[in-house]
């Protein structure tokens, strides 16, 4: 069992809800409760390869806590994926769904495994494979994945296909994130970068700050960093820099988002992408800039470099993307934090319009659905500045006591049977 190579995320994870927990005053007996996760399954994924040989793959299925609904969370394909990781990401997960309010409980999946090292029919196998083996787990009623890093609206018509050949009937209610001609929704691929952005505005209308002066770095040019960075860059925002695992591109000038998709889309990755200069991650992440979005992997802004990182506002569009001394050292800076239960919720929101309209099998227009994402989003914004302004804590501390108070509002008055 893979276990302790991301134990870092899940103290972090960990100590933040003590943290939040403390400040809740919350009943002892509530945060045993809720310190734990409920359910864990660990799965071998034996499949196919090409060259004819069977190479067998680690899987998890984490349901951190289902107090306030079916658990929800995305399914990550990655060599670093661990069981301490997806316990960390299912109980993120959990906060994150009671900050904006829907009814979820948390959970998040995953298999370690470098999914660039397979050919699409391995990756296939893959998918269909670790789809039958947390079967019994997931269900529209239970469990709903939906994409992760390295997953995407193909990997999951893969999984709704493997459950309803399993079901006998189609189920497309058990995943979201999926191809809209089979149940997916209109605006789920933009929802995650859209959020991010929408929680950008609101903090710039409160703040006094006109978005069409200020600069923004992107670490991460995938769904959410590719996504944040085009609508950031219509507000007239300028963004100067993005970047993806292989390195970064700068312009002082400003990129032209739409012309670096389309090159992303022609040669994979924004090496080479002419007319701007070639930045490391590592410069990216310290460059003169008032907003920063990381949006790549977690732990990525530590003690190490949080003291060159000269934006004033940073926007987590990933999971987990400062260390907690990092989160310390940048708040004694005065940085503006969104944090991710807040800022990346938007991918959550619409999946829970996806599954909605999957089980009433009435669908919505895009615009229908990015209104009632605004909405949302704009509640969850003032929701948590209002308990950062009354009780005097960080924007982080704030969204983690809206979530784990939520949830233990939710376990208090179910109550504990048998
Ligand atoms: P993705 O796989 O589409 O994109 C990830 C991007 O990060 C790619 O451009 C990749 O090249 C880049 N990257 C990887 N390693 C990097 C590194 N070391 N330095 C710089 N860039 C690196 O993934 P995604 O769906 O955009 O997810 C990104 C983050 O957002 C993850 O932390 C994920 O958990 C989080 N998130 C995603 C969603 C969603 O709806 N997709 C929702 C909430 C949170």
């Amino acid at each position: 069992m893979a276990r302790g190579k991301k134990r870092d995320l899940l103290q972090v994870v960990m100590s933040d809800f003590n943290e939040a927990a403390d400040l809740l005053h919350l009943d002892a007996n509530i945060r045993v409760r809720l310190s734990h996760p409920r359910r864990i399954i660990i799965v071998s994924c034996p499949i196919n390869k090409d060259d004819g040989t069977v190479e067998s793959f680690e899987g998890y299925r984490v349901q951190y806590n289902i107090a306030r609904g079916p658990a929800k969370g995305g399914i990550r394909f990655h060599p670093e994926v661990d069981l301490d990781e997806t316990i960390a990401l299912a109980a993120l997960m959990t906060w994150k769904c009671a900050v904006v309010n829907i009814p979820y409980g948390g959970a998040k999946g995953g298999v370690q495994v470098d999914p660039h090292k397979l050919s699409m029919t391995e990756i296939e196998n893959l998918t269909r494979r670790y789809t039958w083996e947390i079967s019994p787990m997931i269900g529209p009623e239970k469990d709903i994945p939906a994409p992760d890093m390295n997953t995407s609206a193909k990997h999951m018509a893969w999984v709704m296909d493997t459950y309803s050949i399993i079901k006998g009937y189609s189920v497309p209610g058990v995943v979201t994130g999926k191809p809209i001609s089979i149940g997916g929704s209109e605006g789920r691929q933009e929802a995650t970068g859209r959020g991010v952005v929408f929680s950008i505005i609101d903090a710039a209308q409160e703040l006094g700050i006109d978005l069409s002066t200020q600069t923004a770095v992107v670490q991460g040019f995938g769904n959410v960093g590719s996504v944040a960075a085009k609508l950031l860059a219509k507000t007239g925002c300028k963004i100067i820099a993005v970047s993806d695992e292989n390195g970064g591109i700068y312009s002082s000038k400003g990129l032209d988002i739409e012309n670096v998709s389309a090159y992303v889309a022609e040669h994979e990755y924004l090496k080479g992408y002419p007319g701007a200069d070639e930045i490391s991650n590592a410069e990216l992440l310290a460059l003169d800039c008032d907003i920063l979005i990381p949006a790549a992997l977690g732990g990525q802004i530590t003690k190490e470099n949080a003291a060159d990182v000269k934006a004033s506002m940073i926007v987590e569009g990933a999971n987990g993307p400062l260390t907690n001394e990092a989160d310390k050292i940048l708040n004694d800076k005065k940085v503006f934090i969104i944090p991710d239960i807040l800022a990346n919720a938007g991918g959550v929101v619409v999946s829970y319009f996806e599954w909605v309209q999957d089980i009433q099998a009435f669908f919505w227009h895009e615009k229908e659905i990015n209104d009632k994402l605004r909405v949302i989003m704009r509640n969850a914004y003032h929701s948590v500045r209002n308990i950062a302004l009354e009780k005097k804590v960080t924007n982080r501390q704030a969204a983690l006591m809206l979530g784990i108070g939520r949830v233990a509002e939710c376990a208090r008055v179910r109550g504990l049977r048998p």
